[in-house]
């Protein structure tokens, strides 16, 4: 019986149950997972040698083999030898444990064999070749050949054996892009590309194979965000008047004024509310570019006129420090009263009070953390939803939060994690982006310096003498505890450190992820209220925490932090009148990445994330999103043009009107993709 997509693996020949069960634990049970598995890299074995002209290094060879031998040599060590000549010459052929490979050679026959040519005792032989008949669509030899993600006791060998038995299967794969896009993109055919993936006809081939699955997979996220985007915008929304003279009062009562970044995109968020499409905005701005003021621009306008407003935030210090910030920017317009908080620490009696005052309305602003969405909250006037930090909340929260309302409320979202512009159109591409790229001025600049471990004694000393001046520190580590396997500081080890050594008449206190929420709530609290001098933690106080007396920022182990991250912990200080300090401590003396370096030289929150997209692959700013299944298998989301032309024609596709209905796989991959981007 002929193999089909959906058989199990076992049909295939040598694929027996152990075989079988290796390869579930790669998640392939059928053969179209198998072939559905992408190669991580390539061998290239494609460029047959004559003997006599053969280099060190990886060689193919077409050739005959005579007097194979084996041989124990110590201890269990197998040793089989054998000569492989052409017409030009001969050279000599090493396995290691592999006694079966003599009684599997015949004399007479034509081999082709891949392998490292290399000198050994002295020789020079070619060790460990794959071997294989010469044949018109060689497998392990004699070509590009693939890699794959292996384990244990399953070889990229037995994957590509068992996807040799499927290259007439995959021949016929059928196409998934609409076949005008495939035309107008002059992509290789679908069925084509995921031969030339796994079998590659040659690099060229290899390369428009890997443009075609790279164009398939932006086109699908594309086509997925444009598809929710154009359902959020045919969802009714409250049009929210635009009220002049309030927007003209608030200003007029700031106690700074407003930077032209600032005044341009709340003019675009006014101009959004007052439509009956929803609002569906994401507010990117680097730390200390000032969103909070922004986000309470556009609470205005719901909150003069009877709506509720509700921010979400990650954290629950966030959320207070927000609800006081918003409270003191209200206050001059004697609109302070009804902001309110709900976050989960309070006590059940307050937060009672809190839903009935949310019920009621008479808290308007309601402002908190998970909690708004978790507890049975009625906000029936729900007009608008800032959500602060946006990436730190996954989609299902989002939908909860809204579907409290009964209506589409306006989705403002705010985000500190500044990604490139390609990055953030194939993300978030149903959002509409602003970009707040000006920082307010006359902010004091903070001094970011690169340590060595041999210059800590007197780096001590001056933060010593920065607590001196009654200022505070921030020290954060990469780990809580020590590790073995990695050479980085810990908090509870910096912590027992300094407050045994040169710190031991300062106060410390220790924070990080695997304390109780109360506890680090409290300890957090501590700190901002001058309690302790030092706060050695983990990258828990990464988001947005506010201690204006805090000057000095000590990173240990630098080296092991993205640089997106170190720019956010640099934004932790330098917040008040006082200059703020950024040690960036490595773990050893050697000389500062690249990377380090540019940390030291810019302060552009943009630049670095390009930087680091750039050094390090998307993952360095794409990790620390929640980014559920939003994994890109080829594609680079680097490749800008790619992603715009993928983009403007998911665009197109959708313009002209076409039944996307019929294209059935295509519909398949998008519609998982629409749950998983943001906001559906
Ligand atoms: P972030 O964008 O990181 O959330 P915040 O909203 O917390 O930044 O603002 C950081 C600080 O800058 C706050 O103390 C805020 O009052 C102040 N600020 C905001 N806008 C301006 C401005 N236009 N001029 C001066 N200071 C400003
Ligand atoms: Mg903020």
């Amino acid at each position: 019986m002929a193999i089909a997509l959906d058989s199990p693996v076992t049909e295939l020949k040598g694929v027996g149950e152990a075989l079988a069960k290796k390869l579930a634990i790669l998640g392939i049970k059928t053969v179209y997972d198998l072939i559905d598995y992408y190669p991580r890299r390539y061998e290239d074995y494609s460029n047959l040698t004559t003997i006599n002209s053969l280099k060190p290094g990886p060689v193919s060879i077409q050739a005959k083999i005579n007097h194979a031998k084996g041989r124990y040599v110590r201890r269990g060590m197998h040793i089989t030898e054998a000569i492989a000549s052409d017409n030009t010459g001969s050279i000599k052929l090493v396995w290691f444990n592999q006694p079966y490979r003599s009684a599997s050679l015949k004399a007479s026959q034509e081999y082709y064999l891949s392998g490292n040519f290399e000198l050994r005792n002295q020789r020079f032989s070619i060790t460990n070749p794959s071997i294989e008949m010469v044949s018109d669509m060689p497998v392990n030899t004699a070509r590009i050949i693939p890699v794959y993600k292996e384990t244990k006791g399953l070889s990229s060998y037995q994957i590509r054996g068992a996807l040799k038995q499927c290259i007439d299967l995959i021949k016929k794969l059928p196409e998934i892009l609409p076949p005008t896009i495939t035309k107008k993109a002059k992509l290789m055919t679908h069925a084509e590309a995921i031969l030339n993936l796994h079998f590659p006809k040659s690099s060229d081939d290899l390369a428009i194979a890997r443009h075609r699955l790279a164009y398939e997979e932006v086109f699908s996220l594309s086509l997925a965000s444009l598809l929710n985007k154009q359902e959020i915008k045919s969802e009714k929304s409250l049009s929210i008047d635009f009220l002049q003279q309030l927007a003209k009062d608030f200003v007029d009562k700031l106690p700074f004024q407003l930077t032209a970044g600032q005044r341009k995109i709340i003019w675009q968020i006014y101009l959004d509310l007052q439509k009956t499409q929803p609002m569906n905005r994401l507010v990117e701005g680097d730390v200390g570019s000032g969103k909070t003021v922004v986000a309470t621009m556009a609470a205005l306008m719901p909150l003069a006129q009877d709506w509720q407003v509700a921010l979400m935030a990650p954290t629950e210090i966030l959320a207070r420090q927000h609800a006081e910030t918003i409270h003191n920017l209200l206050k001059p317009l004697g609109m302070h009263q009804s902001v309110g908080l709900l976050v989960g620490s309070l006590k059940k009696s307050q937060k009672e009070a809190a839903h009935e005052a949310i019920k009621n309305a008479e808290i308007k602003f309601i402002i908190g953390t998970h909690a708004l969405i978790q507890e049975a909250v009625d906000m029936h006037k729900l007009a608008l939803i800032v959500i602060d930090e946006q990436h730190r909340f996954g989609v299902k929260q989002r939908k909860q939060l809204m579907s409290k309302a009964g209506h589409m409320p306006h989705v403002l979202s705010l985000t500190a994690t500044p990604i490139p512009r390609s990055l953030a159109l194939t993300l978030y591409g149903e959002m509409d982006v602003s970009i707040l790229d000006e920082k307010p001025k006359n902010r004091a600049v903070i001094e970011t310096t690169i340590k060595s471990p041999n210059s800590r004694p007197a780096l001590y000393d001056e933060i010593d003498q920065e607590i001196d001046k009654g200022r505070q520190a921030f020290v954060v580590c990469p780990l809580i505890s020590e590790s073995e396997a990695l050479n980085a500081k810990s908090a509870e080890e910096t912590f027992q450190e300094m407050k045994k050594g040169y710190f031991k008449n300062r106060r410390i206190g220790l924070l990080h992820g695997k304390l109780k929420a109360e506890l680090k709530q409290a300890i957090m609290q501590d700190f901002i209220d001058h309690k302790f001098d030092i706060l050695v933690s983990t990258t828990v106080i990464e988001v947005g925490v506010d201690v204006p007396n805090a000057t000095v920022m000590l990173i240990e182990s630098a080296e092991r932090f993205g640089l997106a991250q170190i720019h956010q912990l640099r934004g932790r200080v330098g917040r008040s009148e006082h200059p703020g300090y950024c040690y960036l401590m490595l773990s050893d003396s050697k000389p500062p990445s690249r990377r380090i370096r540019a940390l030291e030289s810019s302060n552009d929150g943009f630049k670095l994330a390009e930087l680091d997209l750039d050094i390090r692959g998307p993952g360095a700013i794409y990790g620390t999103m929640q980014h559920g299944q939003l994994d890109l298998r080829i594609a680079s989301l680097t490749d800008s043009k790619l992603i715009a032309e993928a983009r403007n024609n998911a665009q197109e596709l959708i313009d002209s009107g076409e039944n996307l209905l019929q294209y059935k796989e295509l519909m398949k991959t998008v519609n998982k993709l629409r749950a998983v981007t943001n906001l559906n």
